[in-house]
């Protein structure tokens, strides 16, 4: 008999037979609360209707039209809403179908645009499981270990992550300064501007824990970027679509007056509410850089696929789920610190909208894996879903649909304080 490989091994004990908004429900019709959200990608809730009826319609006309062959109407319409979200001026796109394929494409544009070798990544960050998106990875070596020689090419700097300094004392001012003064000896040392294509980054570190970055630390990448030459490309995979409380996640930080903007972005995720598609986005000069043949796939922008993005898209919008996320993310942050000042081995609760990182550490201040796992199993036992992540996966992490409500937050809240 067939099995699946132990690659694929849950997280959670749940074997699903429907989803309905936040919740899950398996073969025994119990009810589970969903705070995985498919790795926030579920963004307006499990089986939305509007998302179902424009699937469903699409199916019924036009299942796929490869991209490189012919248009179809739902890529056409996705462009031009996309066109609408984007940050201003990154007008040209590009549809894939993960969101490794995404940071691939990223990194392909980027050599292709500078001529130039090297892309230099922020520890902790997670862009996919790809060769390329794995290399480009460092925020656990069970990304990468043991299948090398990964790609040459990847040079790593710090990020502000101010838990990793916490027996230093040091706040974000300094982990931010810090970062900033290596980022310019990696340029002197390791990898000259000449040989640098761009900076990858995510807003808010993903896997690497749940960790915002902050507004100096982006202004000093987009200054840095502009002197050099260096491309910046954002990795919105995770933070995208409302998911932090602000469409993207880097419009936290943009500043007042600093329009931090990037040259490529990535999404995929939040963007169809569980279909597969990603993409990047760039200006036309450095998109046109990109030669026909040199991107793209069979699947990519399948049609099914771009119709639950746009109801995906209208949904966001007519439901104000961004607002919600920042809304909803405030009242869980508040009630997680409620219930981490009565237990000293949490740490820090910390994130954006409904990104949210419960750190777990022992009583020598050292990562505990073992009791955020212990946590994750004993929430899911009384009905609530949660995932960990962080270097040591020390942190559990809350990233349910944009669609939940002031209830189920309550509910979640209530279930964990049982847990830990
Ligand atoms: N980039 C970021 C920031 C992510 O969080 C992820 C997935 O979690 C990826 C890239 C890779 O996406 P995928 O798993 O769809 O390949």
């Amino acid at each position: 008999m067939a099995q699946l490989s132990p690659q694929l091994k849950q997280a959670t004990p749940v074997v699903a037979t429907h989803g309905e908004g936040v919740y899950l429900y398996d073969e025994a019709g119990t009810r589970h609360l969903d705070f995985t959200a498919g790795i926030g990608v579920t963004s307006t809730g499990h089986c939305h209707p509007k998302v179902v009826e424009a699937a469903q319609r699409q199916v019924g006309n036009l299942i796929h039209g490869q991209y490189t062959t012919i248009m179809h109407k739902p890529l056409q319409q996705l462009t031009q809403k996309l066109g609408e979200v984007l940050p201003q001026g990154l007008d040209s796109l590009f549809f894939a179908n993960s969101g490794s394929e995404a940071a691939e494409a990223a990194l392909r544009l980027a050599r292709q645009a500078t001529g130039r070798p090297n892309i230099i990544v922020f520890q902790g960050g997670f862009h996919g499981r790809t060769v390329a998106a794995a290399s480009m990875t460092t925020s656990g070596t069970k990304f990468k270990a043991g299948f090398s020689p990964l790609m040459p090419g990847v040079v790593v700097s710090p990020f502000p992550n101010p838990s990793m300094y916490r027996d230093l004392g040091w706040g974000q001012e300094q982990v931010t300064d810090f970062a900033l003064k290596q980022l310019d000896l990696v340029l002197q040392t390791q990898s000259s501007p000449a040989d640098t294509a761009a900076f990858m980054v995510e807003p808010v570190l993903g896997e690497g824990g749940y960790v915002p970055g902050n507004e100096r630390f982006f202004a000093g990448l987009r200054e840095r970027a502009d002197k050099h030459g260096i491309l910046l490309a954002i990795d919105e995979v995770q933070t995208g679509f409302g998911r932090t409380g602000k469409y993207w996640g880097l419009d936290h930080f943009r500043g007042e007056d600093s329009a931090v903007t990037p040259d490529i972005q990535m999404f995929a995720k939040g963007i169809a509410s569980g279909f597969p598609i990603s993409g990047i986005a760039a200006r036309s000069e450095i998109m046109e850089k990109a030669w026909p043949g040199s991107q793209g796939g069979t699947y990519g922008a399948n049609a099914v696929a771009c119709a639950a993005a746009l109801a995906t898209l209208d949904v966001i919008a007519e439901e104000n789920l961004v607002a919600n996320a920042d809304a909803r993310g405030e009242q869980l942050r508040a009630a997680l610190r409620r219930i981490a000042a009565d237990y000293p081995h949490i740490v820090d609760v910390r994130g954006l909208g409904l990104m949210i990182g419960v750190e777990f550490a022992d009583a020598h201040g050292q990562p505990d894996t073992a009791t955020a796992a212990a946590v994750q199993k004993e929430a899911a036992k009384r009905g609530l879903l949660l995932l960990t992540c962080g270097p040591w996966t020390e942190v559990v992490r809350f990233i349910p649909a944009l669609v939940v409500n002031e209830q189920q937050v309550d509910d979640a809240a209530e279930i964990f304080a049982g847990a830990v």
